[in-house]
């Protein structure tokens, strides 16, 4: 794997598509394991998390499972807005659901924090969090991801589902901004 440059800046390879590829597996299997005789629900939040959603869904082949799919945004650019604007909403009756929201990453946790309060609402029987990565360093809300791809520092990084404003996520290694 070489480096990447998106909008002027330079990023380093990080977690190679065979090691996503292997985590995202176990996760699957874990979750099979877990919701074995259940029917949960994924939310997967878009854009990011679509191709670990698209990955994740199908390593739980072994379940019956259904997926839908929620737009939040908070960042522009490298750096997080802190405000959280939900851009498409869910349309599925979710009371007494198992619901499994899929994420690309756990940051400050303001994203998952505010759609976790957003869902309760509607009565689920469960909520858990599937997040492809977490920066532990960087939360500041009380969340605690239930199955995790990668811990990871609070640095930002590009590549399977992450964007540069709008760019990378078609990267199918994870790249991390190169420190200058
Ligand atoms: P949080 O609300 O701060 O936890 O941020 C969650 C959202 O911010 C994620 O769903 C991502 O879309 C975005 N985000 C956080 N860290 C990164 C990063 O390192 N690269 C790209 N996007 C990120
Ligand atoms: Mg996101």
């Amino acid at each position: 794997m070489e480096q990447v440059t998106y909008g002027g800046l330079t990023f380093e390879p990080y977690i190679s598509k065979n090691q996503i590829q292997a985590r995202v597996q176990e996760l699957g299997k874990e979750i099979m394991r877990d919701y074995a005789g259940k029917m949960p629900l994924f939310v997967c939040v878009l854009n990011g998390a679509f191709p670990f959603a698209s990955d994740l869904f199908r390593a739980a082949e072994n379940i019956d499972a259904e997926i839908t799919f929620i737009r939040l945004q908070s960042y522009a650019g490298v750096k997080t807005t802190g405000a959280v604007k939900e851009v498409l909403g869910l349309r599925e009756d979710i009371k007494g659901r198992d619901i499994i929201i899929v994420e690309d990453i756990v940051d400050t946790g303001n994203t998952i924090y505010r759609l976790i309060e957003d869902l309760k609402k509607k009565e689920p029987a469960d909520i858990k969090v599937a997040t492809l990565l977490f920066k532990p360093d960087a939360l500041v809300r009380p969340v605690k991801p239930d199955y995790v791809g990668f811990n990871i520092p609070t640095k930002f990084i590009i590549g399977y589902g992450l964007d540069l404003d709008g760019l990378a996520r078609n990267l199918n290694d994870i790249y991390i901004l190169k420190e200058v």
